[in-house]
């Protein structure tokens, strides 16, 4: 078959590397616009510890990934400078430029044909030219607004906003910050992720943002550094005496993105392109990486494109929805954080910790523990028998 798959994030490298895996007479060409080192935004975490079914279909190669994990075991809260610490929990995170780097040289080795720095052709030519096209391109899919008819495809910017920051102070654990500055509360998002880095996301209002003046679109990241550390001044053991690390000036805006359909005749929608959860859960990586399992999965198991896509849609939709639920009300809590305000830290906490109801982090390595056995059968029996 041949095969295009649009975007080298970690849902389409995974794809593009698995496929080949799997049956390597596979043709697969992938695009990605940046260059091969390029990777925006810095450490991604997975919250139960491990990665499920996705280091299952890959055992080799989580290896070197795990390798380089970062992990811990509790959650704080910050709050009013004071923190409160909760173990028993399971994380870990890795940076998303050594995940990706991992994901590429796999590809490499499996021949898939790299075209970096090179925006994909037009979808037209495409899907003429190819058996299968793969959207892989993140939140902001040119595939899915070009059919969003066709794809049924929901898409709902939120309040909000995020800046997506590293810090050279290694925090110990997943820490969630709420900082009141004189606009209103800003919340952090950090935990560490390489020898000497975390991960720092800033997230907050469109209010908090207008009344603070902190949105400059042409200010460098050196200046937005310096201006979002500026917030802090009310906490300033937050980040003590370390610096914040800014590639980019451009606050985000979370955007929920959903499809009634994941496929298009034979394009299909796989990760962020077709499904977005809220950071403050951290799975989207997850999620995007799991869509590549169950996509190679689908394409080998079934021999008619139609049927497969839709076992691909059918397997992964309603997981993806389960945990778009999750990550809504995480969302929204943070959101409304003001409500919050004022309470005792205990109390804080507690509704911090527990605001997305029925799951909690601790839940989650039970939700696809099943999943987990049923990939690793499949690979290890589909390339036993091709070996
Ligand atoms: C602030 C923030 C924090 C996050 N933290 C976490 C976390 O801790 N853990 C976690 O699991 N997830 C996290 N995520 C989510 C995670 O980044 C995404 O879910 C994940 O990157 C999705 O992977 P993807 O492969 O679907 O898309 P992406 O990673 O977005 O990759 C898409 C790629 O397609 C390329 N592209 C787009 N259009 C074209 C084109 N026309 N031609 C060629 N290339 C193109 C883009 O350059 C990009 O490299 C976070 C997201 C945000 C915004």
């Amino acid at each position: 078959m041949r095969i295009a798959v649009i975007g080298g994030g970690p849902g389409g490298l995974y794809f593009a590397a698995l496929v080949k895996q799997v049956d390597p007479r596979h043709e697969v060409v992938l695009w990605e616009r940046g260059g091969a080192e390029d990777a925006f935004g810095f450490g991604v975490v997975f919250s139960d510890g491990a990665l499920g079914g996705v280091q299952a279909a890959n055992p080799e190669l989580f290896e070197a990934v795990i390798d380089r994990f970062v992990r811990w075991e509790s959650v704080d809260v910050r709050y009013r400078g004071r923190t409160k610490s909760h173990d028993g929990y399971r994380f870990s995170a890795v940076g998303r430029q050594a995940l990706l780097r991992l994901l590429r040289e796999c590809c490499e080795d499996r021949r898939v044909v790299l075209r970096f720095a090179t925006s994909a052709p037009p979808l037209p030519e495409l899907r003429a030219e190819f058996d299968l096209v793969v959207a892989a391109e993140g939140v902001g899919s040119a595939v899915r607004s070009a059919r969003a008819e066709a794809f049924g495809a929901h898409l709902e910017p939120r309040g909000s906003r995020y800046l997506w920051m590293g810090t050279d102070r290694v925090f110990d654990a997943l820490t969630f910050a709420v900082v009141e500055t004189p606009h209103g509360p800003v919340q952090v998002h950090a935990y560490p992720y390489a020898p000497g880095r975390s991960t720092f996301i800033v997230e907050t209002t469109d209010r908090v943002l207008r009344d603070s003046g902190l949105e400059v679109p042409d200010r460098s990241p050196a200046e937005t550094a310096r201006a979002v550390a500026g917030l802090f001044d009310g906490d300033p053991d937050l980040l003590g005496d370390h610096r914040l690390i800014c590639t980019g000036s451009r606050w985000g805006r979370f955007t929920s993105v959903r499809n009634d359909r994941w496929s298009d005749g034979n394009v299909v929608l796989l990760g962020d392109a077709a499904h977005t959860a809220h950071f403050s859960i951290g799975s989207g990586t997850k999620l995007a990486m799991e869509d590549a399992v169950a996509l190679a999965i689908s394409l080998t198991e079934h021999r008619d494109l139609p049927d497969a896509l839709a076992a691909y849609e059918a397997e992964r939709k309603p997981a993806v929805e389960r945990m778009q639920r999750v990550a809504e009300i995480s969302r929204e809590w943070f959101e409304r954080v003001e409500e919050h305000v004022g309470l005792p830290l205990d109390e804080f906490t507690v509704r911090l910790l527990t605001r997305s109801g029925r799951i909690s982090h601790r839940d989650l390595p039970l939700l696809d523990r099943a999943h987990v056995e049923r990939v690793r059968n499949w690979f290890s029996r589909t390339l036993a028998s091709t070996a």
